[in-house]
């Protein structure tokens, strides 16, 4: 059937500005690194984004390698927006990466303006766009001087092929270098992407302030641990879930590593009348200086239960503190 938006698109879902600049982000952003490649269900992808769509989110994150195989997840995402969001390229932020390693060779992979440009041609004609809204260095590269990176992302966006530029993986010290460079050429960093959650809290130390003191974007990644802040590893470890995937990422020693916590959040998250999921959202949320938490999904059913996170945003103080003594245990 051909898709039809939601009039009741923009009624329920929060934007937020997203650091100085005048872009706002969804309260919730959906990425593309998993379930949309060649090998992943087409018409689930495809339900995934008009679901998503249907709930507010205008923000869509991708990158050159999502698969697998590589560049596939770009690919669906192209067909897609031809077949169901062609009138609605406007209202869509869509953004890719580069920076891990994508093809064979020394120009596939790192952060040189050899690979950073040629990479962003080859995603705008996977996607089928004219231009990306948000072009990502995904990681840093000591062997490429800064300046080189900074300087290829400045040219991207004067060439019309990026509206805005962010980073992501960069440490405080390495961020605070890319700011001033990208100061000093006049094209500022959006945003800054960065790994967060109740189980990742290293970017509270130096990166979160320096993001909000300098005025840049911040959007957190993998918010919900991969999945191991939701009820799904409560009972086991269901065999389509991303833990069961020996291809995956998220190891199956992390589940019974964190399984104590996850137990006594989810217990605490009833009490607030939230799904630990939403609950885990929201504690990110409450933050004002994240400007979206970036999720990922295996069904439209995950989104439409994560979004609900927007209807309770606010803890107690003691509520907080709970948090507190079940993650320090
Ligand atoms: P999450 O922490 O949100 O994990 C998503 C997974 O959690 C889903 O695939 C699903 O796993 C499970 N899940 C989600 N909602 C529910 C629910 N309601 N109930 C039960 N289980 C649920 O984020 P991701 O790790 O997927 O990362 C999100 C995005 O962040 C990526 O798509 C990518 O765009 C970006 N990212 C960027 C990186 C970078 O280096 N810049 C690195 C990693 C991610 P299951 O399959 O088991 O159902």
């Amino acid at each position: 059937l051909p898709y039809q938006a939601s009039s009741q698109r923009y009624d329920s879902m929060p934007y937020r500005r997203v650091g100085n600049s005048g872009v706002q982000f969804p309260a919730l952003s959906l990425g593309l690194w998993h379930n949309f490649g060649e090998h992943d269900n087409f018409s689930n992808a495809r339900a995934m984004l008009r679901t998503a769509f249907d709930l507010g989110i205008t923000h869509f994150d991708l990158a050159n390698n999502y698969g697998p195989p590589y560049g596939s997840a770009e690919s669906n995402f192209g067909r897609i927006m031809t077949m169901d969001f062609a009138q609605h390229r406007d209202e869509l932020f869509i953004s890719s990466k580069a920076g891990y390693d994508m093809w064979p060779g020394p120009y596939g992979v790192g952060g040189s303006r050899k690979y950073l440009i040629s990479s962003l041609d080859q995603s705008l004609k996977r996607m089928g766009l004219d231009y990306v809204d948000l072009f990502y260095h995904h990681c840093p590269d000591d062997e490429t001087p800064i300046e080189e990176t900074v300087g290829a992302l400045d040219s991207l966006v004067r060439q019309g092929k990026a509206l805005y530029v962010g980073i992501s993986n960069y440490s405080a010290e390495q961020t605070r270098q890319a700011l001033k460079l990208f100061n000093e050429l006049g094209t500022p960093c959006l945003i800054h992407q960065v790994r967060y959650s109740m189980f990742d809290r290293a970017a509270e130390h130096q990166l979160m302030p320096l993001l909000d003191d300098k005025g840049v974007g911040l959007i957190t990644f993998s918010p919900l641990a991969q999945g191991l802040l939701s009820d799904r590893y409560l009972n086991g470890i269901p065999t389509d879930s991303r833990a069961a995937n020996s291809k995956s990422y998220l190891q199956q020693d992390s589940v019974s590593e964190h399984l104590r916590q996850i137990k006594q959040l989810h217990h605490l998250a009833q009490q607030r009348g939230q799904s630990l999921s939403q609950m885990a959202l929201a504690w990110i949320l409450e933050k004002p200086e994240v400007s979206s938490v970036l999720i990922g999904a295996s069904s439209a059913q995950q989104l439409i239960d994560n979004v609900q996170a927007v209807d309770n945003l606010s803890f107690s103080g003691q509520e907080l503190q709970t948090i507190e003594q079940i993650l320090s245990q």
